[in-house]
């Protein structure tokens, strides 16, 4: 085979980055254990174990409930699953800001939920007190986002809580991307901080895990034993995950990561990533382009067609959020360079516009 894998040396908009060199070796070893089957791989087990341990320090959560998902899409899913068990309705919804993820859709999708999108406010957070006007007694859940995939933006997370406790139902936050930031930064977002369910925290992003590691996470251990089915053949019983036979890579490779790097590394990749953020946020705004605040590492701004064009052109692997604005997220291996580089092709792109 003579493919090869993509660089990451010009990656600007993913939310994947190079895994962490332990989490690629223990990824490897355990390549053909199947974490779906516990009873028969008990090593894998014992690594997912210590997985969601750390996942749950990190989130505040004492008594640790979850799972090794196949990402942050899976753990939204089974958020939404658990919310329809609990809630006694025949017509369930579920209340989210329009900046949560797309996984909701396809929750909805496949649940027969109805999922309503409320508006967020003017700095793209989730408008408090329009999720409360779109609650009622069918509403299963209610979703906070922290940080959002778009703008990097942590919803008012307790005050969402209320909102949800008021109307009788459950709360989820979804911090697939910002969940390995947010324990550097002052943000109230965890199970510690807000009568939180529920939540989603992705190894396979800023985590550096190697990909597939999402993280669901229940205060219960009752929401895993509702999403649960009985597993006639298997040396294991019953299984809560929504896929079966599951990745021992994943597994192995999320305990390695966070085993390595909580929280030291996590911590000054934040800052490492923050101070890029910032660096390149007040670049463009001196260069006279429109600038979303930076709250979380990623930056997001207006950029005309044809130096987004030149951008791509240049091989910058660059995308825009729905409303239009380029997105950049400062991954671990988006250096400091790397946007000094980027920079250039901008400028470059600018004379060569006229500008
Ligand atoms: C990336 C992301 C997801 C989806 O995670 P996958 O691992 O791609 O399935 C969900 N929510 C948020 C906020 C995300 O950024």
């Amino acid at each position: 085979m003579d493919a090869s894998p993509q660089e990451f040396d010009r990656v600007l908009s993913s939310m994947c980055t190079r895994p962490h060199p332990e989490a690629r070796a223990a990824a490897e070893r355990f390549l053909a254990d199947n974490p779906g089957d516990p009873a028969t791989y008990p090593a894998i087990a014992d690594l997912e174990d210590r997985a969601v341990d750390t996942l749950a320090e990190v989130t505040g959560l004492d008594d640790p409930a979850g799972y090794v998902a196949s990402g942050g899409t899976e753990a939204n899913i089974q958020a939404v699953r658990a919310a329809r068990e609990v809630a006694e309705s025949d017509t369930p919804n579920v209340v989210a800001p329009e900046s949560a993820h797309f996984s909701f859709n396809k929750a909805a999708d496949l649940l027969g939920v109805e999922l309503r999108l409320v508006p967020v406010d003017d700095d793209y957070r989730a408008d408090v007190d329009a999720v409360g006007a779109a609650v009622d007694d069918d509403t299963a859940l209610v979703v906070g986002v922290a940080g959002t995939t778009e703008f990097g933006r942590v919803d008012p997370i307790p005050e969402l809580g209320l909102v949800a406790d008021e109307a009788d139902a459950c709360f989820h936050v979804d911090a697939a991307w910002g969940g390995f930031h947010l324990p550097f930064t002052d943000h109230d977002w965890h199970f510690g901080h807000a009568p939180v369910d529920t939540l989603t925290i992705d190894p396979h992003k800023v985590g550096r895990a190697p990909i597939p590691a999402g993280g669901f996470l229940a205060r219960d251990a009752d929401t895993l034993d509702r999403l649960a089915v009985e597993t006639p053949y298997l040396e294991s019983t019953a299984q809560a995950t929504l896929t079966g036979t599951r990745s021992g890579a994943g597994v192995a490779g999320a305990a390695a990561a966070l085993d390595a790097q909580w929280s030291a590394e996590y911590e000054a990749n934040h800052e490492r990533a923050s101070g890029n953020a910032a660096y390149l946020a007040d670049e463009l705004t001196d260069r006279g382009y429109d600038v979303v605040d930076p709250e979380l590492p990623l930056v997001a701004f207006s950029l005309p067609e044809a130096e987004f064009e030149a951008a791509r052109d240049a091989g910058w692997r660059l995308s825009r959020t729905g409303s239009g604005e380029a997105r950049i997220v400062c991954m671990p291996h988006v250096t400091r360079e790397m946007l000094r580089t980027f920079l250039e092709t901008l400028d470059a792109a600018r004379v060569g516009a006229g500008v």
